[in-house]
């Protein structure tokens, strides 16, 4: 399973730090890629230098046409919103096609059209909360936790430890 994470809505001072946040939490549970409507490459610069120090091929890409992004996209997509269908009824729909994923989280504000756009609407629970926590608990059901023991061959790995860190650091 091929999975592709796109951000609706990216402010750029304003929303670099969760756009960020979005990108690494994408990039730990398992996704390929993210996708931005607006190109900012100081959120690109800052996931790069995470993903060259911690392993993975993680890309990070832009879009000038989120619509045709959407529409054009080989596989299933799916909507993160609180107005959606439950997590726990929609995965298994989405695994039984087994192809590439393409998951939406809006920002502050989602254009209403793309709820039409998209295969499914999906609610992690009714309640409001963040695209972050939507996208790690969308990924986890996804991937049935397996993405958390994923190797990414980087120059840097954590030991875990009861008490303490320990990290190995090669060339
Ligand atoms: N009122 C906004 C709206 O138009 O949906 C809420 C925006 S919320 C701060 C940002 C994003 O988090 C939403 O666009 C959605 O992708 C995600 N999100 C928040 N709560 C969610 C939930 N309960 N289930 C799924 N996604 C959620």
């Amino acid at each position: 399973m091929n999975v592709t994470v796109l951000r609706l809505g990216h402010r750029f001072s304003r929303d670099a730090r969760i756009s960020t946040h979005l990108a690494l939490t994408a990039r730990a549970f398992g996704a390929e890629r993210i996708v931005y409507d607006v190109e900012d490459t100081a959120v690109r610069r800052s996931v790069d230098d995470i993903t060259a120090s911690w392993g993975g091929d993680f890309a990070v890409e832009f879009t000038k046409s989120w619509r045709k992004y959407v529409s054009g996209f080989d596989g299933v997509s799916v909507h993160l919103t609180m107005y959606g269908l439950p997590v726990g009824e929609i995965v298994p729909k989405v695994l039984k096609d087994n192809g590439n994923v393409l998951v939406i989280v809006g920002g502050a504000k989602v254009p209403s059209d793309v709820y039409g756009l998209v295969d499914y609407n999906v609610g992690v629970g009714s309640q409001p909360h963040s695209e972050v926590a939507a996208l790690a608990v969308f990924l986890d059901r996804l991937f049935d936790g397996g993405e958390l023991s994923k190797e990414f061959n980087g120059k840097i790995r954590v030991i875990p430890q009861k008490r303490g860190k320990k990290v190995v650091e090669s060339d």
